[in-house]
């Protein structure tokens, strides 16, 4: 008989750090209710940051549950990673690097939502200022080979989800990644993820929760087999139990090497080192298999066959950017696309439309194209902000007016299911 435990995790879940947490995920929230669902080890990952972690840990050394520091960190390619660390001192030395490599931008808390921190006794102690729910410059390679320095693990989080994940940004996992894992989120339905990935087939699927609600924690359903119940326990599971070959030592070295040179000199291997330049397909296969597996990819062609080089492509509510796109890309900074939102709620006009594309926030570009599902962000306007004291409609369909007077004064080049990319007249 095998004399490893079989415990009952969550390993992905938001506190009120993350500006998407909800105020309730406080740290001794979580892990309450992580004690009551019955589960015997969480992962604490708000984004890009870790100042709740400590509480955290220390709350559930008193409640009797494994609270395994982490992140989830997002790269240069916009894939959410989560990364999980052994204990509270190499995840601050990794958080340490990871504050280097963030754009240095205020966050706007009526916009985004407070980023705030709490001590052991659940009171809030600070709130962090810059914003989290951007890029870092780290690419998924060097994210992985990172938190492994730090004795850590990372692996690409959610893979089924449409954005910030690693399937539908760069269509197959990265090229070296060596567990033999994925996470997927808590509303994949896996039969539906088996037969549209087939090639990770061999792929062990790991369910967490993603929890920015309280009551969004995952019951006792995903289970994996340990050693010992600690985090590091934890971790030598997913890499050991799960995982099948071991890294090279060289390649190890001199990863570690040129991460650290690419670090100190704050530059992104995103342009050097190209996943685009090797793939675990044949050549000849590769367009095919991108075109299957990137949602969007169609776009992507078309834009580096048919656009200006210089051209600025402006994606909403499309699944985030594209590792392909071979254009300047921008995106809002959160999925649900916030600056295009408070325009509409604004009612903002034509013209306030254009001025806004033509000096896109937090940078010094303007957008030659866009690409977005207008039907769908009208859609998502009204679910968010539709006055119900409004008799027929008046206000509602003004504020809407600007957007659709806008989009209607633009070329449309591209249209498919319900995504469209436009360009000027
Ligand atoms: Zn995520
Ligand atoms: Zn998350």
């Amino acid at each position: 008989m095998s004399d490893k435990l079989k415990i009952a995790v969550d390993l992905h879940m938001h506190s009120a750090l993350s500006p998407c947490g909800d105020s309730e995920m406080t740290p001794g929230n979580i892990v309450g209710m992580a004690v009551v669902n019955g589960l015997s080890a969480i992962a604490l990952t708000d984004h890009n940051i870790s100042y709740n972690v400590p509480a955290a840990v220390e709350i559930g050394k008193e409640l009797g549950i494994i609270v395994i520091p982490g992140m989830e960190l997002e790269t240069a390619e916009q894939i959410h990673v989560v990364c999980l660390f052994p204990d509270c001192d190499k995840l601050l030395e990794f958080q340490k690097v990871i504050s280097k490599v963030t754009p240095d931008i205020p966050n706007k808390k009526e916009i985004f939502g407070s980023q705030l921190i709490y001590n052991s006794e659940d009171e809030i102690v600070g709130e962090h200022e810059g914003m989290l729910l951007v890029s870092t410059t780290i690419t998924i390679d060097e994210a992985l080979i990172l938190a492994e320095s730090f004795g850590g693990i990372a692996y690409p989080a959610h893979v089924d989800r449409d954005s910030y994940s690693v399937l539908t940004t760069l269509g197959a996992l990265p090229y070296d990644y060596k567990y033999d894992f994925v996470e997927i989120s808590c509303v994949c339905d896996i039969n539906k993820f088996r037969e549209q990935y087939p090639d990770l087939n061999n792929y062990k699927l790991m369910r967490a929760s993603d929890a920015h609600y309280i009551d969004k924690l995952q019951e006792a359903n995903t289970f994996i087999e340990v050693d010992t119940v600690s985090p590091h326990g934890n971790i030598e599971a997913l890499k050991n139990i799960y995982s099948s070959n071991k890294i090279k030592p060289f390649f190890y070295f001199f990863s570690v090497c040129f991460i650290s040179f690419n670090i100190y000199y704050g530059i992104t291997l995103y342009n050097t080192l190209s996943l685009s330049d090797f793939n675990p397909f044949s050549r000849t296969s590769k367009e095919n298999y991108l075109r299957n597996h990137v949602i969007n990819y169609d776009f992507f062609e078309y834009i580096n066959q048919n656009t200006p080089k210089n051209s600025v492509i402006y994606e909403a509510l499309t699944g985030g950017r594209s590792y392909y796109v071979e254009r300047t890309f921008y995106c809002d900074t959160t999925s649900l696309d916030r600056y295009l939102l408070e325009l509409a709620d604004k009612g903002a006009s034509k013209e306030d439309y254009d001025k806004y594309f033509r000096n896109l926030p937090n940078s010094d570009l303007a957008a030659t194209h866009i690409l977005i599902r207008p039907n769908d962000f009208i859609k998502l306007f009204f679910d968010l902000y539709f006055n119900q004291n409004d008799p027929g409609n008046v206000e509602n369909s003004k504020k809407i007016r600007g957007f659709v007077e806008f989009f209607n004064s633009l070329k449309l080049l591209k249209e498919n299911a319900g995504v469209c990319l436009f360009g000027k007249k």
